[in-house]
């Protein structure tokens, strides 16, 4: 089945509104497993966008048109779609009622413009849209399906799942569920995973496979088929195992366990308490750990130490460890993360210090080093981030918790 998006709006086009029903659709479409051949995104211009819904219904089974539904001058999708299958326009009585009704329980005068909302399209079916006044379409048009849906993405998302999966799954003469689990990486970048993988991922049809990368992280994405979740589930655990197996304490999370989460569970399995000291990323590693519930049972504080003279006062930091190796060296942020487990009266400790930029300070912008002292020992790492400040400490962030994910289960890395 082959299935098409266009996207109706002039500020798409003009970038001032990102499509991100595009990107939605697009995997949600992947999931059920139909094709999609085409996204196209086209202006509040009738005559060009009865040209591209002419054009996709000539080639798809299936089209989803977004936005243009409301009850401005500038929303045409309807009476464009009733221009582009020659059909008479109507009116829904029963549809303008619910709009007064709607106007009505939010105590304000109705604008008659709004009835242009009750118009469709003869032998169109409306979908409610319980989320705002627009309704959507569907019709069945020459062996093709068009659904129209309002723009605004809260009221989108709800009527994909409720009014456009069933039909398009009925169409495809498919009952079968699609069950989908996310395994989060971090540590080898997309194309060492698809390496480590590769024979996996040709081999694996049911469950099929792929791979997202984003934010210094690796998704893979294992997909199955069955008459069940039960089923489903079932066929994707074996390939989880063997996945896992390779990629070892590379993978942190599955679907949408965060790593805050994680790591706070690992403490606590533990019995270990955490505390930072944080030069370059000023508290956003505290930040991270502060984030999730409970985290007041294992986390007890954080020692921002940006100046120099804060890293030897409050923490302990040696002059001669500053002056020998340098205030951003590993051997420093050792230091910070020793003097915090020592002031802090914590377990584990994690320390970042380093340059995020743009003024080079000993070493160029980007370098990052980061210690993790956890009871099984300590380790550091020497890193060389790309980007400007809000990069580097971000990515210095991110790192430091999964260092620290890492230290927790004895995973040392290689130095
Ligand atoms: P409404 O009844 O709310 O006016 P509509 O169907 O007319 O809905 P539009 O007027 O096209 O929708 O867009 C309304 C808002 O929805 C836009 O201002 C924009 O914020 C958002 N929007 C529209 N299209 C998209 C899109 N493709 N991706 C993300 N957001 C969108
Ligand atoms: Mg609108």
């Amino acid at each position: 089945m082959i299935v098409e998006v266009l996207a109706v709006g002039t500020e798409l086009l003009l970038g001032q509104t990102v499509n991100t029903n595009a990107s939605y659709l697009g995997e949600k479409l992947a999931e059920l497993g139909v094709d999609a051949h085409y996204q196209t995104v086209v202006g509040d211009n009738h005559d060009r966008l009865v040209d591209a819904i002419h054009t996709a219904v000539g080639r798809a089974d299936a089209l989803i048109i977004t936005g243009g539904l409301g009850p401005t001058q500038d929303d045409i999708t309807r009476a464009a779609i009733g221009a582009a299958t020659h059909r008479r326009m109507l009116f829904s009585e029963e549809a303008a009622a619910r709009l007064r009704k709607f106007w009505k329980q939010m105590d304000r005068p109705f604008p008659e413009s709004n009835l242009c909302q009750a118009e469709y399209p003869e032998g169109a079916v409306q979908l409610l849209n319980p989320r705002g006044t627009a309704p959507g379409l569907y019709l069945e048009h020459e062996d093709t399906q068009l659904f129209a849906l309002p723009g605004v993405p809260a009221e989108l998302r709800p009527m994909f799942d409720a009014h456009v999966i069933p039909r398009l799954r009925q169409e495809a003469g498919d009952d079968r569920v699609l069950v989908s689990r996310v395994l989060r990486t971090w540590g080898y970048g997309e194309s060492m995973v698809a390496v480590l993988l590769d024979d996996l991922y040709h081999a694996s049809t049911n469950p099929s496979m792929a791979f997202l990368a984003s934010a210094g992280e690796v998704k893979i994405r294992l997909t199955a088929k069955a008459g069940s979740d039960t089923e489903a589930l079932a066929l994707i655990e074996p390939l989880e195992a063997e996945v896992r197996d390779r990629l070892g304490a590379a993978v942190f999370s599955v679907d949408d366990q965060t790593l805050e989460q994680i790591l706070l569970d690992s403490l606590r399995e533990k019995g270990w308490t955490i505390g930072t000291a944080e030069s370059v990323t000023s508290g956003l590693v505290a930040t991270r750990l502060s984030l999730t519930e409970g985290s007041s049972e294992v986390f007890r504080g954080s020692v921002v130490a940006y100046a120099g003279e804060v890293k030897q006062s409050l923490l302990g930091v040696l002059t001669q460890t500053v002056e020998t190796y340098g205030v951003v060296s590993p051997e420093t942020a050792l230091a910070m993360a020793e003097g915090a487990a020592r002031v802090l009266d914590v377990d584990v400790a994690v320390a970042t210090t380093g340059v995020a930029g743009p003024d080079y300070l000993d070493y160029p912008p980007g370098t990052v080093s980061v210690a993790v002292r956890t009871p099984f020992g300590a380790r550091t790492k020497l890193l060389r981030l790309p980007g400007d400040r809000e990069r580097v400490r971000a990515y210095a962030t991110t790192t430091a918790l999964q260092l620290t994910r890492l230290g927790i289960l004895g995973e040392w890395w290689e130095d």
